[in-house]
Order: structure tokens, then sequence, then C-alpha cells
């Protein structure tokens, strides 16, 4: 594994140079008034991607003001009106693509064609919800003997949503998204350490709404706090790392107001003794464990393999590796695997692979790299596979989020489940098998909020999959339905059976809201 020097490194000719600037915006246009901070190019440590203007503890109030007023209107619209405008914005961000991707590559590390795929996958997003919210938000009718109920869906109000930097745009869209077509407003605080790519996305969106229906707004965790604390905020939507959850819901108890969590995990992926290794299911394997060079909530964090099958394992994990990861610029259309982040995530990997090191555990660097890679430019780190950890080293026992997965041998798969779900965390799962059948049984006894057949990450990733945590992984669900629900709730209007004679003949519409 190699660790890199802050070096200044000259760029690719056509790579972009310019520095950005961004601040948020609300119902009265740009708001900052906080300090600047700046944000380094990961794969070229050298060079500022831009400046960020944060936005002060007031700025954050009258955002919430301006979202309170504009969601007075926003939330009596049609639904099918708020429909109409989100799949506008939908189609503008998935056009704003090829665009942003450079920034977000930039910004974030992550390969360009990944950083593309996240304005896509996060427009298809919004249109799936547009799709779906008729249905989700319909009212429903409930006639017995003890009366007629109607039970209407409603907006909480105004939104506050905190997102962390390794999907940032997809991260934000799973909340604006379900909010606004709700009827709700919202505040949207992205990551300093990712926040341009999808403030220019989020203020395409916003070009298509009333002034105030979606703001940003920057900042760290004052303005987070701020964020949270504000009396007119009727639901915060947090994804990020618990000890960061803490603080949140220490505010939100302190306001009651509901919250959803998306936290950390540490996957396990258990792989059965059946499982043919061929090229297909160990590249899905490998980008499972290394996507955004592993540093994924649901990436694959553990692997459990048959021991008898160890060795045959590594060997076709690490052709697939091969074949598959190429480490270097994530402007570079040929990688995979770009930089870690920040200097700290570095260290944090590297860390924890040489403390597994010390205790007896074995290292191999994966994959291969561009023939410019220079280690040293930015906070690059190789893929690594570790072998031979011993049970209670920090790389099975936490999350590492970044390019290095322990491969565990069993000998007896009641164990290999015990120890995947001897976790605090149970985000996603996976299990490998030629037996399908056996595969979901085996997936049943996993203690997850998600278990994917064969795949794992990406390549298991649905949006009508409901998708959130058990266990210390958080509380909530986004996509899916159950995703549109976080962002509703319920009105029940009863007519008691007593007084039936009273009751009006006409029935009301079981739907208000045909799409
Ligand atoms: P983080 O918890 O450090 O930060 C998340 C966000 O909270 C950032 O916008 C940050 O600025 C803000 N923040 C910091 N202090 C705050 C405070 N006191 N009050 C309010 N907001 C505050 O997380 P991170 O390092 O950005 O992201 C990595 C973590 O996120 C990992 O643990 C990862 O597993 C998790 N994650 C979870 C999901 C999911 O859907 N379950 C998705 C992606 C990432």
């Amino acid at each position: 594994m190699s660790v890199a020097s802050a070096r200044s490194v000259p760029g690719p000719p056509d790579a972009p140079t310019a520095e950005l600037s961004v601040a948020g915006f609300g119902a009265q246009g740009e708001i900052g008034g906080g300090p600047v901070v700046t944000r380094e190019n990961p794969a070229r440590t050298a060079q500022c991607v831009g400046h960020i203007t944060t936005t002060t503890a007031a700025g954050v109030a009258s955002a919430i003001g301006g979202a309170e007023t504009a969601g007075r209107d926003w939330r009596r619209r049609p639904l099918a009106e708020r429909v109409e405008l989100l799949r506008s914005a939908a189609r503008a961000v998935a056009e704003s693509a090829d665009a942003l991707a450079p920034v977000l590559a930039r910004e974030l590390g992550k390969p360009i064609a990944d950083s593309a795929g996240e304005m896509i996958f996060a427009a298809a997003f919004i249109d799936h919800v547009c799709g779906r919210v008729g249905e989700v938000a319909a009212d429903r009718v409930i006639d017995d003997a003890a009366g007629r109920v109607v039970v209407v869906r409603e907006p909480f109000g105004v939104i506050s949503a905190i997102v962390p930097w390794n999907a940032p745009l997809i991260l934000s869209a799973l909340k604006v998204a379900p909010a606004l077509a709700a009827g709700n407003t919202i505040l949207v605080k992205p990551s300093p350490i990712a926040p341009f790519a999808v403030t220019a996305a989020l203020r395409t969106i916003a070009e298509f709404l009333p002034a105030g229906v979606l703001s940003v707004v920057h900042g760290e965790a004052e303005v987070g706090a701020a964020m949270v604390s504000h009396p007119s905020v009727r639901k915060v939507a947090f994804t990020g790392g618990a000890s960061v959850a803490h603080e949140v819901l220490r505010g939100c108890a302190e306001m009651l107001t509901p919250a959803t969590l998306e936290l950390g995990g540490n996957d396990a992926a258990v792989v059965l003794e059946d499982l043919s290794f061929t090229d297909a299911t160990m590249e899905r394997l490998v980008f499972g464990a290394f996507l955004t060079s592993g540093q994924v909530c649901m990436a694959a964090k553990r692997l459990y393999v048959p021991e008898h099958r160890l060795g045959e394992f590594t060997e076709a994990f690490t052709a697939a590796a091969e074949r598959v990861l190429v480490c270097g610029d994530p402007l570079d259309p040929e990688v995979t695997i770009g930089p870690v982040a920040t200097a700290a995530q570095r260290d944090r990997v590297l860390g924890l692979v040489r403390a597994a090191c010390s205790a007896g555990a074995r290292s191999t660097e994966l994959g291969r790299t561009t023939s410019a890679f220079d280690p040293d430019s930015g906070y690059f780190l190789r893929p690594t596979l570790v072998t031979g950890a011993p049970d209670e080293s920090a790389i099975i026992t936490e999350e590492q989020f970044g390019p290095t997965v322990p491969v565990i041998g069993y000998k007896d798969l009641d164990r290999a489940i015990a120890a995947a779900n001897d976790t605090e965390s149970g985000l996603a799962s996976s299990v490998w098998s030629d037996d399908v059948e056996l595969a979901f049984r085996v997936g049943r006894r996993l203690e997850a909020g998600m278990t994917f057949i064969n795949s794992h990450n990406r390549s298991g990733m649905s949006l009508r999959v409901p998708f959130g945590g058990v266990k210390r992984s958080g509380f909530g669900r986004e996509f899916g339905d159950a995703g549109i629900e976080e962002y509703l709730q319920t009105h029940a209007l009863h007519l008691p059976g007593a007084i039936r004679d009273a009751r009006p003949s006409a029935a009301p519409a079981g739907n208000r809201y045909p799409v």
C-alpha cells in the first residue's frame, strides 16, 4: 500500500484547473457571510479545487424562514404540478452530467465515469419518485362497522437534510425528491469535502421551483447544528457517521424533532461452499468492495470464505481485481480507483492495515495503475486484500471506509453467520452461492437492512428497494415507497359509526392525487 505526500505535479494538459467558488442559496438568493474555506484536489493535493463561502447561523435561520414561507404555497399545489416540475428538473440534472462529472471527480477523487453515473442515477431516482408518489401519498379510506376513516397524507413542513461527501448528489436526491414531491420544503447541507458538483446540481433543480422550496447552506458542525435546532424544522434527514449522528440526535431530542439516520455499516459478504468463482461473479464482488475506493456505506467490508477454498478464492479475487481495478487520476477514463477523499481517511485506512499486519496478517496489493500514475501526487492508496487478520483486529471489527478488505476463512457456516452478525451495525450484507434457494435461506439469517444475493453494492441496487440499516446503522428508509413515506405524515379524519346517519352519502375519492 503506497502513501502520498503532498507534492506538486503538473496536471494532464486538458485537466480543468480553474478554481471554483460556491455559496449557499435560499429564498432571498445567495447566502453566505461565513468564513471561506478551500478544498484541495485529493488526486493532486497541491491543486485547489475551489472556495466555499460558509453560511452563518443567521443565514441558516433566514433560509429556514424562507423555506417555511415557500412551503405554505408549495404544499397546496396539486401533486401533479409538483411532479411535473421535478420531472423537468430531473431531466436537466441528467443533461448536466457531462459538465458536472469532472467537478465531482476533482473534488472527491471519484472516477469520471462513476461521477457522471452519479448524476444520471440521481436524475433517475427523482423520476422514479415522481412515478410512485401519487400512489404512496393517496388517501386511504377505511369503512367498517365502527365508521369511516379517511387517512390523508400530509407533508411535515421544513426538512433539514445533512449529507456526507462520498456520493453527495445521490444522497441529497434521496431526501430532496421525496420531500419535495410530498409537499415539504428542504434545506440541504453538503459536506465541505465535496460541495461543488452537488450545489450546482441542486441549483439546477431549484431553478425549476419557486424560490425557497429548495435551499442549500454550507459549513461544518455549527451550520449542521443550526439546521437541527431551529424550531421551524419539522424533520431532520441525516446521512453520515455514528459520532455526528449522536450530536444530531441530541439536537433532535431537544426539539422533539423526528429524524431519519442513515449511518455506516461493516457489511459482511458470505461466500458459500458451492460458489463458482466465475470472472463475472468475482468482478461483481471486487466492485462490491472497492467501488469509490471502498468509501461506500454499503461496500462489502468483510469477506467470509470457506477455509478450504481460501487459496482458490484469493487467486480468483486477485485476478478479477487485476482486470477491473485501475488506480490513477480520476479524470482519466481508464481509471476505476481514485484517491481517498482526505489525508485523515488515508491515514486511518493505512493504520488499520498496518495494525492487522503487525498482528500477523498479510496484505496484498491489488489491481493495476495507469502508466502516468504518481502515488505521491495525492491521497492514493492501492487496493489491498488482507488475509489472516485475527478476529479481534480493528480491520474486521470496524468500518474501514477505504480500499482494503479482509478475507476471513470459516469452517462452519453457522459460525460464519454468527461472526457476520457479531457487529453493532447492520446496513447491508450479501450471500454468494450457485444455489439461490440456499443463499436466500442464509440471507434471512443475516442481521441487515438489506441482503444482496450474488451481488453487493451497486450491482445489487434498485430504486424500488427500501434501503437503510438495522441495529446501530440508523433508522428510517431511503429508496422505494418507504423512502417516500418518510416525508409524509398521516392525518386521520374519523366519522364514527354512531353518527353514521349524518355521514355524507358521496364517498370521498380514494386518491386525490392522480399523477
Ligand atoms: P460525517 O458524519 O463526518 O459528516 C456527515 C455530515 O454531517 C457532513 O455534512 C458534516 O459536515 C455534517 N456534520 C458534522 N458535524 C455535525 C454536527 N455536529 N451537526 C450536524 N451536522 C454535522 O460523515 P462523513 O465522514 O461525511 O461520511 C462518512 C460516513 O457516512 C461513513 O460512516 C459512512 O458509512 C456514512 N454513510 C452512510 C450512508 C448511508 O446511506 N447509510 C451513505 C453514505 C455514507
